[in-house]
């Protein structure tokens, strides 16, 4: 403990929010306020073919209607193209990353051989002794090696804060991941991982169709010699069918005209009991039974 709390909320551009991500927007504001800490606001831009002009804005605006007013400047990825490149040159030096040049076909290729011969899709490593004169596409993570320098274990093991134990083999269930898109685009994994230590973010909360990403997200601070955040993953809101809520099966945009009935449903989904209001009491009757329900972790 003694650790500062810094938390954030990460939307990517690419619609308006919707029921779903309203319940990650709101558990990670909770959890940043029941532990006296810092809510930030990061918009994800740093896949620009899925984002959409102008949504930015509109999910600031949403965020504001519900009260979830972010602590300090809204930060963008786009903006961040320098620290991302600073961070994969210390890994390449290091010898922690290496260019791949496989064509989506290759890989694609490798990859149906690597499913028949361990059960899971993962790049086959084609590239990681080098390119034999090919050209540069895209470049990846060397897992092993970063895992053997740095002494961890080839299963990583981590407490999340709503799940309990977890653990992955990456090596065998994700592979040597990419850092850099061969469309030249920053992938997620790095982006994410160099913009939680550049704000000191202790505590991550997000929905838990991300919890997969946990593992990379555990190693990456480790090569890049930063802080890992705690992790809590919420549930999903699940539609009429029981699949996930998102922007790409048409979730429906958040009805704002009433943010409490908005925020009542997203406090729902969190195992807490709905609010007469108003929300600023709302939010303040679901902050402490936050508090009493998560400790910081
Ligand atoms: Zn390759």
């Amino acid at each position: 403990m003694g650790k500062r709390y810094s938390g954030r909320f990460a939307p990517s551009p690419t619609g308006l929010l919707h029921p779903g991500s309203l319940v990650a927007a709101l558990a990670s504001w909770l959890d940043a306020k029941a532990h006296q800490g810092v809510w930030h606001v990061r918009i994800e831009d740093v896949d620009p073919p899925r984002c959409v002009k102008g949504a930015d804005q509109a999910i600031l605006e949403q965020l504001s209607a519900c009260l979830l007013l972010p602590d300090g400047a809204v930060q963008w990825q786009s903006q961040r193209q320098e620290a991302y490149a600073y961070a994969l040159q210390s890994l390449l030096d290091k010898g922690w990353a290496y260019a791949c040049a496989c064509s989506r076909k290759e890989i694609d290729t490798n990859q149906v051989q690597a499913a028949m011969r361990h059960q899971a899709p993962v790049y086959a490593g084609t590239c990681r002794e080098g390119l034999k004169g090919k050209p540069a596409r895209a470049w990846r993570m060397n897992v092993q090696a970063v895992q053997s320098a740095l002494n961890m274990p080839a299963t990583s093991l981590w407490q999340d804060r709503r799940l309990g134990k977890q653990s992955q083999n990456l090596a065998q269930e994700v592979g040597d991941f990419v850092l850099k898109r061969a469309d030249g685009f920053w992938a997620y994994q790095l982006a994410v991982v160099v913009d939680d230590g550049a704000q000191s973010i202790s505590h991550v909360v997000r929905g838990e169709d991300l919890a997969d990403n946990t593992a990379r997200q555990i190693l990456l601070p480790r090569a890049l010699g930063l802080a890992t955040p705690a992790y809590l993953h919420t549930p999903l809101v699940l539609g009429a069918n029981g699949e996930k809520l998102s922007k790409q099966n048409q979730a429906q945009a958040l009805d704002l005209s009433q943010p409490l009935l908005a925020m009542n449903q997203a406090a729902q989904v969190l195992g807490m009991p709905s609010h007469p209001g108003p929300l600023p009491k709302a939010l303040a009757a679901w902050t402490q039974m936050w508090a009493q329900t998560f400790a910081a972790g």
